[in-house]
């Protein structure tokens, strides 16, 4: 039994997926603790009326706030190489099709993910994922997608499993084949999608529980939406539930593919419209947003108020990855999407946790700070939400438990 005490403010986020403007209205309660037994929280109440046990271990948050453990549900942490150059050509204001022309672009991480083995994707993984853990993250979503030959997916797959046994976060696996058409394949997208859809690789990938999701990235360049419907459509049939990357650089329908076949979520909607918002809504898809991704590379950012009016459940994560996004911090995106996107500190947390949750079907587990739920929670050394995220680019977080478990402590 472990009992979390002068806790300043507790927020009490409900379990998602929380739509529209009830992401704004979350009650907190201050002055409170909360006492968790066998991984999940017991009771909460105000400090003066906690009657723990002698036995009891106690945590003092020293007045500071506590969240649910934060969720990044979209990432592509597992990757090799570095894109710096890439970064450079295009602050110098390079589009992104004479970077690829020039040897940059998504081949060059593709390139050293072949060239590595599944131990050493591990191993490059392993210090991201325990930062990640020092910035309050419990929960990391993590896509396949830099292999792009089976045997290549799989490697990237199995260094998600081994990772998952290795190290404190939860992870959750998508297989992401579909990112973009490799080199060998040029000019044959379908003789790819052969590939790496055949029965026998979805099979593999069901059997073996390497992945519970199958994402892909529908747009001009990458996958039109007749061929994003049938990476979808064929992952399905073996259990993997559909995301995309939809609406990010042009607008070719790829929301409203995601309302047609259910996807548990869309994700980018930089670009999305009212017929995609309409979409999305009536599949019940959660809108998760990436404003670092959008930061980073200096473009415009995803209409998240427009997403909320329209009574959407909106989530928000890093997108980390090693062209477009290189911040593995969950705070600093949250913070963006405070003041690039005017999401209210209260919707962001809302966004990574109860709608992160969602996201990658957890829910009914996790996101949430409820009296039998799994005690994933994050203690802030500031007093409450607004106050931390006002502060960007100093970690504020001075405990994280998993299931009930402190995994990391500042000191
Ligand atoms: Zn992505």
């Amino acid at each position: 039994m472990l009992a979390i005490t002068n806790i300043g403010e507790l927020v009490l986020v409900p379990p998602g997926p929380v739509r529209g403007s009830s992401m704004g209205a979350i009650p907190c309660l201050e002055h409170v603790a909360v006492v968790i037994d066998n991984g999940l929280v017991a009771w909460i109440g105000a400090m003066n009326d906690l009657d723990a046990p002698a036995d009891c271990e106690i945590l003092d948050a020293f007045g500071g706030c506590v969240l649910p453990g934060l969720i990044d549900c979209h990432t592509h942490t597992v990757f090799a190489g570095a894109r710096e150059a890439e970064f450079v050509k295009r602050i110098e204001g390079k589009p992104y099709a004479q970077i690829a022309e020039e040897g940059g672009g998504i081949r060059v991480t593709v390139e050293a993910v072949r060239n590595a083995s599944c131990e050493e994707l591990v191993e490059l993984a392993l210090p991201r994922l325990q930062r990640m853990l020092e910035n309050g993250v419990t929960t990391v979503e993590i896509k396949s997608g830099y292999g792009l030959t089976v045997d290549d997916e799989f490697k990237m797959l199995r260094a998600i499993r081994k990772l998952a046994d290795l190290q404190p976060i939860e992870l959750a696996a998508t297989y992401l084949a579909a990112h973009t058409t490799p080199r060998e394949f040029a000019d044959r997208p379908d003789d790819y999608l052969d590939a790496i859809l055949s029965d026998t690789v979805l099979a593999r990938i069901r059997d073996e529980g390497l992945a519970e999701f199958c994402d892909v990235f529908c747009e001009r360049t990458a996958f039109d939406v007749e061929r994003s419907r049938r990476v979808l459509m064929a992952a399905a049939k073996f259990g993997l539930r559909g995301k995309l990357h939809a609406d990010q650089i042009t607008q070719i329908g790829a929301t409203g593919l995601a309302g047609e076949v259910g996807a548990i979520s869309a994700d980018h909607l930089e670009t999305i419209d009212q017929g995609g918002i309409d979409a999305l809504k009536q599949a019940g898809s959660i809108a998760v947003l990436l404003p670092a991704c959008s930061w980073f590379l200096g473009v415009e950012q995803a209409p998240a108020r427009q997403l909320i009016e329209a009574d959407l459940p909106v989530a928000v994560a890093t997108d980390y990855n090693p062209g477009s996004s290189m911040v593995e911090s969950l705070p600093l995106a949250m913070t963006i999407a405070c003041t690039q996107m005017r999401m209210t500190p209260t919707e962001v947390v809302v966004a990574t946790t109860a709608n992160a949750a969602a996201a990658i079907n957890r829910h009914d587990r996790i996101g949430a700070i409820k009296v039998g739920l799994q005690a994933d929670l994050t203690v802030l050394e500031a007093p409450n939400h607004a106050r931390w995220l006002y502060e960007p680019g100093r970690n504020g977080i001075r405990a994280t438990l998993k299931a009930g478990k402190l995994v990391h402590t500042s000191r």
